[in-house]
């Protein structure tokens, strides 16, 4: 039987082959200390009790509650009640605009989509939601951030990987990205672009190659570490490539092996 392959570790595997080499086949993942990460899963699954017509502040607080106590790192400025406040606000704000409709949300949140690759291997995508964007149908990607996504030039979203990967695997042309930003006087981004039939079928011949180059097992190093764009400083196998023990004990745990349910990661990416 193939493997089953996700966004994830595609675009892992083009950012640094040598990282991907560390994850997906040497178990060495990275610790969760980031607490915005954990907030945007918890803020997630508030939105779909938004769209199921459940409070979401209560949802929000509940999921958010189990992280009370976490060993999180902060940065400057930031709390758990902070993230809390910035949430709720943010969910005040979206049910306000009301530019965002989803018809089931049982069926149409969080959607499984998998297609059968050469060789025998799948690609496996959840994408977030299926819905209605001021009365246009796209497929949307919510993301939670501290600061505002770059929004020009005009259809620069279009250029973004992942909804590039996941208007291939669904078909559908029309994407949107729902960005919410916390900030001071937290602010949601409502951002829209098609993609063409062209970049699907690049796409799809991308993650053939790339996969191809995976099981072939060529796992060289992208270092880039020139200034200003240096990939190794905000990578978690740094303490790897250093041999700095220190590093990893401080950013990795181990899971020997590979394992075929690493998709899974894409759920809460
Ligand atoms: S530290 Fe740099 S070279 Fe090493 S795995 Fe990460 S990106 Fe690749």
């Amino acid at each position: 039987m193939g493997y089953s392959y996700s966004f994830t570790q595609i675009s892992q595997y083009l950012r640094c082959p040598r990282s991907y080499r560390y994850r997906y086949l040497d178990g060495w993942r990275e610790k969760e200390t980031r607490a915005a990460m954990a907030f945007g899963r918890c803020f997630e699954n508030a939105l779909g009790a938004y769209f199921r017509d459940e409070d979401c502040g209560v949802a929000l607080f509940n999921e958010w509650q189990a992280y009370r106590d976490a060993p999180f790192e902060f940065k400057k400025g930031e709390t758990w009640d902070r993230f809390l406040h910035q949430g709720v606000h943010l969910l005040e704000s979206f049910a306000r605009d009301g530019r965002v409709r989803i018809r089931d949300p049982r069926k149409d949140l969080q959607i499984k989509f998998q297609q059968v690759l050469t060789e025998g291997s799948e690609f496996v995508a959840y994408l977030d939601a299926i819905g209605e964007i001021d009365g246009e149908r796209c497929l949307i990607d919510w993301k939670t951030t501290s600061s505002r996504y770059t929004d020009s030039p005009e259809e620069l979203l279009s250029l973004d990987t992942q909804l590039i990967c996941y208007s291939w695997i669904s078909g559908i042309q029309e994407v949107a990205l729902v960005v919410f930003v916390r900030k001071h006087a937290p602010e949601i981004q409502y951002m829209r672009a098609s993609i063409s039939e062209e970049q699907r079928q690049e796409f799809g011949h991308l993650v053939e190659s790339t996969i191809s180059r995976i099981e072939a097992a060529q796992f060289s190093s992208h270092s880039g570490i020139r200034f200003p764009q240096n990939g190794c400083v905000s990578c978690s196998h740094l303490g790897l490539c250093l041999n700095n023990d220190q590093l990893i004990a401080a950013k990795l745990v181990r899971n020997p092996g590979a394992s075929n349910l690493d998709w899974l990661d894409d759920l809460v990416d």
